[in-house]
């Protein structure tokens, strides 16, 4: 028999660092690892990048665009991450950008109140 070295994902909060730990919880592919984390109430959003971005390995490039998909665990809490910190108005999944040092990722509620999450987790 032969030995085949294989690669597993984890998920880690882009937030915190913290790696998730649920009853299965390493993955061949790192979108099952992501997948896995959201149902244990991990947020998965994803923004897009600049278009010569280069530094994350997380960009997928899509019809040239290039996003990065972050992850941010369950003891963050839902507060200005799903919805407003200040209205509690729903925010947009798809409407985070990310800070121009790349250090936050910000919404703008419909009432024009700033959500900025600090990504302080590994990779930073
Ligand atoms: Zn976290
Ligand atoms: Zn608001």
């Amino acid at each position: 028999m032969s030995c085949k070295e294989v690669t597993y994902y984890q998920a880690v909060c882009d937030v915190c660092g913290t790696v998730h730990d649920g009853e299965f919880s390493a993955w061949a592919d790192p979108s099952d690892a992501s997948t896995q984390a959201s149902y244990d109430g991990w947020i998965e959003v994803e923004v897009p990048l600049a278009a010569d971005a280069t530094e994350y390995d997380s960009i997928r490039t899509t019809t040239g665009e290039k996003w990065r998909s972050i992850l941010i665990c369950g003891k963050h809490g839902s507060d200005g991450i799903e919805w407003c910190e200040a209205c509690e108005e729903d925010l947009n999944e798809d409407g985070w950008r990310i800070s121009e040092d790349g250090k936050h990722i910000i919404q703008v509620c419909e009432s024009g109140h700033e959500n900025n999450v600090p990504l302080g987790g590994e990779g930073q």
